[in-house]
């Protein structure tokens, strides 16, 4: 676990077969109010788990899991994690929120092919995803997050669910997989997956002051050059409609 900001920590998903999403933890330790943003892949929940450890935070501060969206890359060890810290809140935009309820598994595993192989591949049972939702997300509200405030941004595209968190004081954004550094996009076949929205939801985040970019896989960017959001949304939007 690495230290970005004062009130900021990144794990670095672990990929496997898989890819493995990133885990962010934020809040001011001292405030006891702690949210980890995603979880990952099934069989990281341990990894996840000891390295907040190691930095000696209390499993007890932390109040809430916020999701960025309910691929099975961000929630395949939501229930390895909520284990460890069963009073943790679960919070989930609306739109993903009642799948997620009710057990429909078809925002998590984005494709019927997918579904069957991870299912034998990981021996997860069908209904394995199913999870109360304490708080549903619409975007547009800020929330107080252990002495620090973040914007929820609906962000819908690479799934209907699909919110950033915006921190307009530190200029720190946490895309999901929206957007990637290296002019990367995340990707827009999926269930509940939309090229056109995907293309607002870019233009959206790149009206946004961003100084760090810390999306869901591969690199995160500590210096953000100006207009990059901007920059990769004309990249991709030929194939974007
Ligand atoms: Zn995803
Ligand atoms: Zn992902």
């Amino acid at each position: 676990m690495k230290q970005i900001t004062e009130t900021l920590y990144f794990i670095p998903g672990q990929d496997d077969m898989i890819p493995d999403s990133h885990v962010y933890l934020i809040g001011r330790p001292e405030s006891k109010d702690l949210t980890l943003v995603d979880a990952g892949l099934m069989g990281k929940g341990k990894y996840k788990i000891q390295s907040i450890q190691k930095t000696g935070i209390q499993l007890t501060d932390i109040k809430r899991v916020i999701m960025t969206h309910t691929h099975l890359d961000h929630i395949g060890c939501l229930g390895e994690i909520l284990r460890e810290i069963p009073d943790a809140d679960l919070w989930v935009h609306t739109a993903e929120a009642l799948l997620l309820e009710q057990g429909d598994e078809r925002a998590v595993y984005g494709m019927d092919m997918f579904q069957s192989m991870c299912q034998a591949q990981y021996r997860i049972q069908p209904g394995a995803f199913t999870f109360p939702v304490d708080r549903r997300l619409e975007g547009g509200e800020t929330l107080e997050l252990g002495g620090t405030a973040w914007e929820v941004l609906h962000i819908p595209g690479h799934s209907a669910g699909s919110i950033g968190l915006y921190n307009r004081q530190e200029k720190i954004l946490i895309p999901g997989d929206t957007v990637y550094a290296d002019y990367a996009i995340g990707r827009f076949d999926l269930y509940g997956a939309s090229g056109a929205q995907l293309r607002d939801s870019l233009m959206q985040l790149a009206n946004l002051e961003v100084d760090i970019l810390l999306p869901g896989h591969n690199r995160i960017m500590q210096s953000v050059p100006p207009g990059y959001i901007l920059e990769t949304a004309k990249q991709w939007e030929p194939y974007l409609s």
